[in-house]
């Protein structure tokens, strides 16, 4: 150990929604506490590209430490989305079953659901269903109604996790990846691209690549492969489309391609379920998005994929070996917890599995006070598009850039922009803008208001425009000046 080692009861390694969960649940606690990830930002892994749904846990695996999980956060969701300001609506879900089998699909959907809990699912006949969702499919045979299905933002909810945390005196070192574990019998170093941690404990929830902090310890208990998920997003114009979730009756291997409203307004089409090898491919593919059109067809057969669609994204399940979530001390280092293999339901449980992963931790030693003068609240940025227009005016008084509207799709300004820089977890990247924001998120993907994005990035963070990043390392979207007057 140097003296410039850094001294943390527990550091954890990730900031997807499982690690940022449990740093905010920590941060409750009298803890010394740092999160290293590698990435410019937290969210931005698996957690930036899922379906946003808070699920019920209605058709989760009955028994699972997974169903607990789901099912005992879903209760918490006002309270917590109150507290962290993260937008968030309990608009319920519809299964709709085209056929006799699907129908007998629902049966056991539905004794499923009883077995977890979930006790408010129930059956709707085809002309309920319809009279709650006009616009699926009118050969609809009947359904479930799952009224405790809701929607959050993906994005919103693991940057308020963190930023309530670091408001509570957590450290979050982003842009470091972690390279070495070295477990000793009181502690584990943690050696990033930047320096050394030392920790009581560790938490590992580094999401696809968990396995490979595992290795870093000599654990090969499980492996994580990827899972991919392509959704298609439609323009606003089609968010009245469904007012809930619409979900196709389920498979063993996935939950199906569904239909959402989202929390912005948009549609959400999605996702595919196709095992793959590469950690890092993110790419949409032409097959893929042809299956998400074919299987929202079915479901809502007036939806135009192609033709509304203003954008495309994939994201990556993390499938463990074991087929369960791995929540549990490393037997090769058991300061070394494990919180991996969180495959489909990360955000839903985050909640409850972070409080899992304290229990954990308590029992192996960490003595917990409460933190003195703990602030649960979370402030959000003030946004100038919910305001009414005494609203709008008090805060132009207030930062005048808030009439200088950057962003014309979402309605963002330039105050806001500035906010999110330099905000607890602050936004260094384009990609982070959007995140928090919705700045470039809109019909027109950033084509007017991305070089504006840019200048006042460059500008708050004193580097020149060729230095400004789309994401990580290598997405600078400006190369070199081409006249002279160019800064
Ligand atoms: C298509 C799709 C749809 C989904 N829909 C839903 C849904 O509607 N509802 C729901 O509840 N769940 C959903 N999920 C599941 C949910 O998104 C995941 O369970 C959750 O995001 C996993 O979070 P995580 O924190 O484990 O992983 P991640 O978000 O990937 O976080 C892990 C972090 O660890 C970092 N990291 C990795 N290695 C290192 C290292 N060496 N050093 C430092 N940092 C490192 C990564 O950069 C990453 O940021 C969906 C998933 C997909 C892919």
């Amino acid at each position: 150990m140097t003296d410039s080692t850094l001294q943390y009861d527990v550091v954890i390694i990730g900031g997807g929604v499982v690690g940022t969960a449990i740093l905010w649940e920590l941060a409750k606690y009298d803890l010394s506490l740092a999160l290293v990830e590698k990435r410019p930002d937290v969210c931005d892994a698996i957690s930036k590209a899922n379906s946003g749904i808070a699920h019920t846990g209605f058709d989760a695996h009955p028994g699972t430490l997974e169903s607990a999980l789901v099912t005992r956060s879903n209760p918490r969701w006002e309270e917590i989305c109150q507290t962290l300001q993260v937008p968030f609506r309990r608009c319920g879900a519809i299964m709709v079953a085209l056929d006799e089998a699907d129908l007998r699909n629902c049966e056991a959907v539905l004794e499923e659901a009883r077995q977890n809990g979930v006790h408010s699912v129930r059956r709707m006949r085809a002309d309920e269903l319809l009279a709650l969702e006009p616009n699926i499919n009118p050969q609809v045979a009947g359904g479930l109604h799952i009224p405790g299905e809701s929607i959050t933002s993906s994005h919103l909810l693991p940057i308020a996790y963190a930023e309530s945390a670091v408001l509570n005196g957590a450290h979050v070192y982003l842009e470091e990846p972690v390279r070495a574990l070295q477990a000793h019998d009181t502690a584990i170093e943690v050696v990033t691209s930047r320096r050394t941690l030392r920790a009581s404990w560790v938490v590992n929830a580094a999401g696809l690549y968990a396995d490979e902090i595992a290795r870093m310890v000599g654990d090969d208990s499980f492996t994580i492969t990827p899972r991919k998920g392509e959704f298609y997003i439609l323009d606003k114009t089609e968010g009245h489309l469904a007012q809930r979730v619409i979900l196709p009756v389920p498979t063993p291997i996935t939950k199906g391609i569904l239909v959402s409203p989202t929390i912005d307004g948009n549609l959400l089409l999605g996702p595919t379920a196709d095992d793959i090898q590469d950690k890092a491919d993110n790419s949409t593919t032409q097959d893929g998005l042809r299956r998400v059109a074919a299987g929202v067809q079915k479901l809502v057969p007036m939806l135009e994929p192609y033709r509304k669609t203003i954008t495309q994204y994939a994201g990556l399940r993390s499938v463990c070996s074991t087929g369960r979530f791995e929540i549990r001390p490393s037997e090769r280092a058991p300061r070394l917890i494990h919180a991996a293999g969180i495959r489909s339901t990360g955000l839903s449980a985050s909640p409850e599995l972070a409080r899992y992963v304290r229990e954990l931790l308590q029992e192996a030693g960490l003595a917990l006070r409460p933190r003195p003068n703990y602030r649960p609240e979370r402030p959000a940025i003030p946004l100038i598009r919910d305001a009414t227009p005494e609203q709008a005016a008090a805060l132009c008084r207030q930062d005048p850039r808030y009439g200088h509207l950057i962003c014309r799709c979402e309605h963002v300004s330039e105050a806001e922009i500035v906010q999110a820089i330099h905000a607890p977890v602050p936004a260094r990247t384009v990609d982070a803008i959007k995140r928090r924001l919705r700045a470039g998120a809109g019909r027109c993907q950033g084509g007017f208001c991305g070089p504006r994005v840019m200048e006042i990035l460059a500008r708050e963070l004193g580097v020149p425009l060729s230095k400004v990043r789309k994401d990580g390392v290598g997405s600078e979207i400006v190369l070199d000046r081409n006249k002279a007057a160019w800064r």
